[in-house]
């Protein structure tokens, strides 16, 4: 994705953040700080510090959530080129298609399964922390409610059964699966030639040549041109992601 730069290296995938990430971050720090951290009364020093502490482990997430497709499909032998965040969430860029209903399935649920793991983990400890006896734990009470909520809001939102979401692509890869081979074969190719979602933190998509399972909220390149650049020799190397799409994941 063009005005993007590398960050980090996570199981050998690129960790890339675009500019406008830049943007969604400062308006969920603010949220947090004038919103959902209001209420303790704590100092502006300490709610401004875990105000950023929740941000960025809610972006961080969001990259688990995407490493999760992207590990999954890389199980299945599909060459993941790198993840990217960006004002809309976060995507994970593929470069092909899924090769059965199976890999299909348990990519696309990855993702949101890995949000639902997130969420458990900090639902019970904002249920499990005790900050009347040990208030000194209040701010991680705190932040790990917000990271509860959001993550499960997060996995409902890409669940649910329509692309380019997570969801759409596991009732796909059943329907897929359902009809057997031949259907199968009779998907394959518009499904390579159309750009699906796969995922979430925001929303998420794949698409043939390029996948791209996205995290946050809509998808935002035309089919006109991603077919453009499907057809293209450097698209078709899947070097790189010049195709925009929108993540679910953001919340
Ligand atoms: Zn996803």
């Amino acid at each position: 994705m063009a005005g993007s730069f590398r960050v980090a290296r996570l199981f050998g995938i690129e960790l890339r953040v675009h500019i406008s990430w830049v943007f969604i971050f400062a308006i969920v720090l603010y949220s947090l700080w004038s919103d959902v951290f209001a209420h303790y009364g704590w100092s502006d020093q300490k709610r401004i510090t875990v105000s950023a502490i929740a941000a960025l482990l809610f972006f961080s997430s969001i990259v688990a959530h995407e490493l999760s497709h992207s590990l999954v499909a890389r199980r299945f032998n599909m060459a993941v080129s790198s993840i990217t965040l960006f004002l809309l969430g976060g995507v994970a860029n593929l470069r092909q298609e899924p090769p059965s209903a199976k890999a299909e399935f348990f990519m696309a649920a990855a993702g949101p399964g890995m949000s639902l793991v997130i969420s458990g983990i900090g639902l019970a400890l904002w249920f499990g922390i005790d900050t009347s006896a040990l208030p000194s734990l209040q701010p991680v009470s705190a932040v790990a409610g917000y990271l509860g909520v959001i993550n499960l809001a997060l996995a409902g939102f890409n669940l649910l059964p329509g692309f380019p979401l997570d969801g759409g692509r596991v009732l796909r890869s059943i329907i897929w699966g359902s009809a057997g081979t031949g259907g199968a074969r009779r998907r394959s190719p518009r499904a390579a030639g159309s750009s699906s979602p796969a995922c979430s933190s925001c929303g998420g998509s794949s698409s043939s040549r390029r996948v791209r399972t996205r995290s946050g909220g809509g998808r935002s390149c035309s089919r006109t041109s991603c077919t453009t650049r499907r057809r293209s020799p450097s698209a078709r190397s899947g070097s790189a992601a010049s195709c925009p799409e929108p993540a679910s994941g953001r919340s």
